[in-house]
């Protein structure tokens, strides 16, 4: 039987001060009835990772509780991936209207309602909440909402209550990091952005990651008048360059201006209400109604009690773990962000159900393949990636030993537009085979044409496996199985 614990409600604290042992209670069916407190498997967040697990192991009969103080879904659901592909797909929409009138439809004044939008996404996460809460009770999973701490290697405390079981599983995610610099909460992070109750007019983006990029082009797309600051000298520097570069100048000609190499050193009040930026060099930039910081994300390891366990995070507070999710305590495990590599969901969600595998369904091998990630950018537009960049693959087999293929084309949904959107692919082949190690892909449908190719990747295709598929035509994609 599953029940929902909640943290002990007022009147039951005053019972427990004023000496009445009660336990605690199944404020489902409001029973007297004492907690289960020895389980087989304990999991804390109720987030991409730590659903999946906790779902996976109590399918295999585990006797599996779930903590979570925050709202089921995690980070994805609530304050990212879900959220800002809601956004995205708003962006997404306006630049379609743009494009409409140049196929011939007349279309007269566009109103945009922010806050209809933000209510109807708020309600459709709501729905999610809900959904997710259901398939853990049809799964059999216990549930408290509540604040985790360890107490011992193989013990948890949630709501004053304590708990124990042959394995734990750390899942807790990351928040949004927020410098220290003077006036730093003058700004928002991805979390407040999702809070906003109406389109800023001037918004200042800090960053030039994922968050960054995605959320200036959403505000940008929407009608904010966008500034972007870059402490180096380019977007999504990681990405291999032909993307990096191509969504900068997508960017700028579609009116965001995106300063590089600033060195920020505080946000101060204007004395209009709006904010300025200070610079190292002591200049101050702009008059921004809304600032937002993007510049990474912090796991949520500092309150954990981890020393209670005996493990030791690496300086930015991450959990090291080995291939098999294994903290350095026999027992205690740990996925998704918190353990710093790969952060998206879809990752998490493979590392949670591959460790409920292993556990408790005697799969001794399963763990994820860290090895070609395919991932997304919605930005404007979207990018799609998996593998090598050129750089990588370069620094990994030597340039004698690769072929590049590359290509840079519109898109026919522009051939009757002024507006132009880049799409630019490239493929990175290594050997006398020409192995695919590396597919990059900017450009309109971007996001939805990588998938399929992933697969073919991982199941080590060669350029001549793409040459030999028949192309579909007239597509974009068509072009990275007829590129010369
Ligand atoms: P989370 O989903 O963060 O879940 C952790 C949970 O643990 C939270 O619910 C938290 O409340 C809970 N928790 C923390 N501490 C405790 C405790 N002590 N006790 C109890 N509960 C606790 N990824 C993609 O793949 N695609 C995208 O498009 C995408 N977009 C994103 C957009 C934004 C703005 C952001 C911020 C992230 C985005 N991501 C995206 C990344 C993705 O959201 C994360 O990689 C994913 O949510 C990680 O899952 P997780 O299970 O590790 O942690
Ligand atoms: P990222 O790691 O993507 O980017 C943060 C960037 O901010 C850094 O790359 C760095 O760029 C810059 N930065 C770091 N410190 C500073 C500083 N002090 N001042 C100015 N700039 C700074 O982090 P995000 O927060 O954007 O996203 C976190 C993670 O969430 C991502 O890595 C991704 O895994 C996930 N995510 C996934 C999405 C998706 O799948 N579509 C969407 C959103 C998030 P530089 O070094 O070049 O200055």
């Amino acid at each position: 039987m599953r029940g929902i614990l909640h943290p002990l409600p007022v009147a039951e604290k005053c019972l427990l001060t004023a000496g009445f042992a009660i336990g605690s209670w199944n404020l489902t069916n409001r029973q007297n009835t004492m907690v289960n407190t020895q389980y087989d498997y304990i999991v804390i967040g109720g987030g991409s990772g730590g659903i999946a697990s906790a779902r996976r192991a109590a399918s295999y009969g585990a006797r599996t509780l779930l903590i979570e103080a925050g709202r089921l879904g995690g980070t994805c659901v609530n304050v990212g991936c879900v959220p800002k592909k809601v956004m995205w797909n708003a962006g997404h929409l306006n630049e379609g209207i743009s494009l409409a009138r140049e196929y011939g439809f007349e279309i007269g004044e566009v109103h945009f309602s922010w806050p209809l939008l933000k209510q109807k996404r708020d309600a459709y996460i709501e729905r999610l909440n809900g959904i997710y809460d259901q398939n853990l009770d049809r799964s059999g999973v216990d549930l408290i909402e509540a604040y985790a701490t360890f107490a011992g290697p193989d013990t948890v405390e949630a709501a004053g209550q304590l708990y124990r079981a042959r394995h734990i599983l750390i899942a807790t995610g990351g928040h949004p990091w927020v410098p220290g610099v003077p006036g730093a909460d003058l700004g928002i992070s991805s979390d407040g952005f999702f809070e906003l109750e109406d389109i800023p007019a001037r918004t200042l983006v800090v960053g030039a990651g994922y968050i960054a990029t995605e959320l200036a082009g959403v505000l940008n797309s929407l009608g904010s008048e966008v500034t972007m600051l870059l402490r180096k000298f380019q977007l999504l520097r990681t990405f291999d360059e032909s993307l990096s570069s191509t969504v900068m100048q997508a960017m700028t000609e579609a009116g965001v201006d995106i300063q590089t190499c600033i060195q920020l050193s505080g946000l101060t009040r204007n004395s209009d209400g709006s904010i300025a930026a200070s610079q190292q060099d002591g200049d101050h930039c702009g008059h921004f109604d809304c600032v937002i910081w993007a510049i990474g994300r912090l796991p949520n390891t500092a309150s954990l009690g981890l020393d209670q366990v005996g493990i030791e995070t690496d300086k930015a507070g991450f959990i090291p773990v080995d291939d098999f999710q294994n903290t350095v305590i026999k027992g205690v495990h740990a996925v998704g962000d918190v353990t710093g590599s790969a952060q998206l969901t879809p990752v998490a969600i493979a590392a949670g159900r591959c460790l409920a595998d292993r556990l408790f369904d005697g799969k001794k091998d399963a763990k994820v393949d860290y090895r070609l990630i395919p991932t997304v950018v919605f930005s404007h537009p979207p990018i799609a990636t998996v593998g090598l960049t050129e750089q990588q693959a370069v620094d990994q087999y030597g340039a004698a030993d690769l072929t590049i293929y590359n290509s840079q084309f519109t898109n026919m949904l522009y051939a009757v537009s002024e507006f132009k959107s880049p799409t630019r692919m490239k493929l990175i082949c290594q050997g006398e085979n020409e192995k695919v190690v590396g597919c990059h892909i900017i450009g309109e449908g971007a996001d939805e044409m990588l998938q399929g190719f992933a697969v073919a990747m991982k199941m080590g295709a060669t350029k001549a496996d793409f040459d030999h598929t028949i192309a579909i035509h007239p597509t974009a994609a068509e072009e990275l199985v007829t590129m010369t």
